[in-house]
């Protein structure tokens, strides 16, 4: 058997509601060993059930912005009024440790990480359809209708750079997507001739 080769910086993105953080949730329980997730940075506040550290590292404008000044983030996007950012130092320790690294970033985000390593493996998940979508954001009852419409809206932008992404998963049954999203990460690892 082919020894597995070194670590990928993989990208998950797509609309707000369509269900990505339950697919990495699922992914990073079922394969604790197995993919490493990088902890963002963000402006926005902290929600019901989140804590600092574990879902976000959460800041202040300046600090962020100081962040930003002293070349500590990989990349940053501001979306819907606030920045978020990959802290840089955790993505190089895993890639050098030859480890799969996961960044769970919008598509500005996203371009600008294809843009440093073009080898990135760059995923996007829909939900079946647009109604699908404003029912789970409205469902998920954290933001109000002005947020929801607000993320509609980014949605509907985000679309039209989606064809610069290696694989569309299309999050029907949360546990198909998770048995996908893991399927093409690994089956990328046994292709990197294809690069
Ligand atoms: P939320 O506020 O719902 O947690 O995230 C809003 C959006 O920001 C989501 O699309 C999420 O993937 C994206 N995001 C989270 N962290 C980062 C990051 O570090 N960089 C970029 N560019 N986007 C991020």
């Amino acid at each position: 058997m082919l020894e597995k080769d070194s670590g990928m910086v993989i990208v998950l993105s797509g609309f707000s509601g369509a269900g990505k953080g339950t697919i990495m949730k699922h992914l990073m329980s079922r394969h604790p060993d197995t993919y490493h997730l990088s902890i963002s940075a963000t402006t926005r506040g902290i929600r019901d059930g989140e804590e600092d550290g574990r879902e976000y590292f959460f800041k202040s404008k300046e600090s962020f912005e100081q962040m930003i000044a002293a070349g500590e983030l990989l990349e940053y996007a501001n979306f819907n009024g606030n920045y978020y950012g990959t802290p840089r130092a955790y993505v190089q320790e895993e890639i050098a440790a030859g480890r799969d690294i996961i960044l769970e970033i919008e598509v500005q985000g996203a371009l600008q990480v294809k843009k440093i390593f073009p080898e990135a493996l760059l995923l996007f998940v829909t939900p079946p359809s647009a109604e699908a979508l404003r029912d789970r954001l409205l469902g998920r009852g954290t933001e109000s209708e002005e947020v929801v419409a607000q993320r509609l809206a980014i949605s509907a932008r985000e679309s039209r750079l989606m064809n610069e992404y290696d694989y569309l998963v299309i999050n029907d049954k949360i546990e198909d997507s998770v048995a996908q999203v893991h399927s093409i990460i690994q089956s990328e690892h046994n292709h990197t001739f294809r690069r």
